[in-house]
């Protein structure tokens, strides 16, 4: 069997038979991995809380036909400790790390989001940010990478120069006079700024934003990312439901 070496972050876990677990890992070179670790829930196992999620580990596996099977794990970074003492920070992680999961495929490259992930993770760990700023720049940044960048300032559907007030998940972000639809909400300027900066990696504008403007911003990402996760969903099933057919026109009702 094939063996390989990768360094990545560990998704999640979860328990197999008495004493194994299966972990899934976003890895740098590979993309996502589920791999068994054999008996890392007994007491006396070299590498069990190494595979803990958040955890950044140097990985070595064998490559199996549906799960790998890791060998060895070293632990390149101890922001895992970091994270798993505070509250604020283990919420904001726990997010990030199942987002990381819902935008990436199994066995598919994935180099930029392993790169945001673990850059957003050591910033959670070992930098003086508020937990919930770090979580809402992964998330705009990750929605950037899966092809879904938010616009803040810009109109999202004609490209008009901004400032702009009206601003709707589904259109894309902000939209100038003549794009308005109905159901748009009026953020304040503050808090576009704000989803702005976060998006650019402006750490000393987001660092100076007040609660206010924090709390709206955290609502709009949370729906964007929602958007566009369901819309992932639905149209993976759209996809197989219409692939012995596809060149045919879609049906709909
Ligand atoms: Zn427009």
């Amino acid at each position: 069997m094939p063996l390989y070496r990768d360094s990545g972050v560990v998704l999640r876990t979860h328990k197999l038979g008495e004493a194994d677990r299966i972990i899934t890992v976003l890895t740098r070179g590979r993309g996502k991995i589920r791999a068994v670790a054999k008996g890392v829930r007994r007491t006396k196992s070299k590498f069990g809380a190494r595979l803990e999620p958040g955890m950044h580990v140097d990985l070595q596996c064998y490559e199996g036909r549906n799960l790998d099977t890791v060998t060895q794990a070293e632990s390149l970074d101890p922001w895992g400790d970091a994270l798993a003492r505070d509250y604020s920070r283990w919420t904001a992680a726990s997010a990030i790390l199942e987002t990381a999961d819902r935008l990436t495929e199994e066995h598919e490259p994935a180099l930029q989001q392993y790169l945001l992930l673990a850059g957003a993770l050591r910033t959670l760990a070992h930098e003086g940010h508020a937990s919930e700023l770090v979580l809402d720049a992964y998330l705009l940044r990750a929605l950037a990478i899966a092809g879904w960048a938010p616009s803040f300032h810009d109109c999202a559907q004609c490209g008009d120069e901004g400032p702009h007030r009206a601003f709707h998940v589904a259109s894309g972000g902000v939209l100038c006079r003549l794009c308005r639809v109905p159901g748009s909400s009026s953020p304040a300027p503050e808090t576009l700024g704000l989803l702005a900066a976060l998006l650019a990696g402006d750490w000393p504008t987001a660092d100076a934003s007040i609660e206010r403007h924090r709390r709206e911003g955290s609502g709009l990402t949370a729906a964007f990312l929602q958007w566009h996760l369901e819309r992932g969903v639905l149209s993976l099933r759209h996809v197989d439901r219409t692939r012995p057919d596809h060149h045919q026109p879609q049906r709909t009702g």
